[in-house]
């Protein structure tokens, strides 16, 4: 094909080829552990290439091995999942905690600093507290409230600037919807940079899908996914993505390899028909999100809305906004007059939205980030990022709006306002 097409167009044949198996349309779920050699030569050519002994030849391709290290069904994902983020590699994981536990271990090593954004997905949280430690990485958290000049001074005061080696950032927050500036991040990255150690940044890109921002673009080294949320988008599976260049993805490779913690043919063959509705679906999601928080902003038992769509112009997330994004998504958060048992009432009596965590799946979902997705963050750090008793988010689903609204009205109605506390 001459012409180059958009990501959507090619979500159906891109890197298949029918001939190679029987003609059918559809790739088939390849469930092999191993594959045939044609003769021993070419055994062991596919592994030097695989064991990185020697660089491919010219028009050379990687040959299937096995199916921990290469399988079709993985290997096509792989390369419609390059096409949303124009990177050059990606590799799929188990799970998007497998995925980003990964490029940790990958990017640092004991002494080491790494830098992150707070809140993360409770998960990362963990990791990074209560795992990273163990193995002697020093961490440091920062919130998007602080300015480019607070952030390299806080890393100076560290102590340990010098061995500043990785950047994990995740934006827009889960649950609060607040903003990272990824190209001011990438400027004090540079700062630290030295010929000894470049400075790595990952952006966990899971709210936006790979549909609404691009971290790539702005200056981030790997983009990762939780592809249980949009690309997945039917609630039906658990898996993860890395994206980014060739030097960079051979190292995460490398590690999958040896991790042996690869997505299974199965899960890969799900995602491959997943990722044909997904920009329909995404868009379909984002425009009934809008409808959605559109009705909560003006519900006098809402006390205050975070939706990227409704971001008041002048502010600093607004400006990061328009830099980095190009669609406000369907993750909606907002907190109820009131505290817990209001939220909880309203969460209750819902009829078509359900109540469970996870998001991006097309039907819609709500939960209470305080005392669920976001139990093990402690106390004191909750109040400061915004996750209160009131605070209740929304995955907005793709069914029909007015019913979305009807029923999130009639919860809200259910709800009794006593005491208003502003939350
Ligand atoms: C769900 C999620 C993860 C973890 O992904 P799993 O597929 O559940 O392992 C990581 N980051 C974000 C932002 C998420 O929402």
């Amino acid at each position: 094909m001459n012409k180059s097409m958009k990501p959507e167009s090619l979500m159906m044949s891109y890197g298949y080829k029918p001939e190679l198996s029987e003609g059918a349309i559809k790739c088939p779920i390849f469930l092999t552990s191993t594959f045939v050699f044609k003769s021993a030569e070419e055994g062991k050519a596919y592994f030097e290439l695989a064991y990185g002994k020697r660089e491919k030849l010219p028009g050379e391709e990687m040959g299937l091995i096995y199916s921990r290290i290469n399988n079709p069904d993985l290997e096509i994902l792989e390369n419609r999942l390059r096409l949303w983020d124009g990177a050059d590699d990606c590799a799929v994981f188990e799970s998007g905690m497998s995925a980003i536990s990964t490029v940790l271990l990958e990017f640092l090593k004991p002494g080491d600093l790494l830098v992150h954004s707070s809140p993360t997905y409770g998960g990362t949280d963990h990791f990074i507290n209560h795992f990273l430690p163990k193995i002697g990485v020093h961490t440091l958290g920062f919130t998007s409230e602080m300015s480019e000049e607070d952030l390299v001074k806080a890393i100076e005061e560290t102590g340990h600037a010098s061995t500043f080696a990785h950047m994990h950032l995740e934006t827009p927050a889960n649950p609060t919807n607040s903003l990272i500036d990824i190209e001011m991040c990438r400027r004090v990255a540079d700062r630290f940079v030295t010929d000894e150690k470049p400075v790595t940044i990952a952006v966990d890109n899971t709210y936006m899908g790979p549909l609404w921002q691009h971290p790539l673009k702005h200056g981030a080294d790997l983009v990762m996914y939780s592809a249980t949320k949009y690309i997945g988008g039917h609630s039906d599976l658990i898996a993860g993505a890395v994206l980014g260049n060739a030097e960079n993805m051979v190292r995460v490779k490398t590690l999958r390899t040896f991790l042996g913690n690869m997505a299974s043919p199965h899960t890969g063959w799900m995602l491959l028909r997943s990722l044909e509705t997904l920009k329909i679906r995404m868009e379909a999601m984002q425009e009934n999100a809008i409808k959605v928080a559109d009705f909560l902003s003006q519900h006098d038992k809402v006390a205050s809305i975070k939706y990227l769509g409704l971001l008041e112009e002048g502010t600093e997330n607004h400006r990061i906004y328009k830099q980095q994004c190009s669609g406000p998504g369907a993750m909606v958060s907002f907190k109820i007059k009131g505290g817990e048992k209001e939220a909880f009432k309203f969460l209750n009596s819902l009829q078509l939205v359900k109540l469970a965590v996870s998001l991006g799946g097309t039907e819609s979902l709500a939960e209470h980030p305080k005392t669920m997705t976001h139990a093990g963050v402690d106390e004191a750090h909750l109040e400061a990022i915004g996750v209160t008793d009131a605070l209740i988010r929304i995955s907005v689903g793709v069914e029909n709006y007015e019913d979305l609204i009807w029923d999130i009205g009639q919860a809200l109605d259910q709800v009794t306002i006593n005491v208003i506390e502003t939350a």
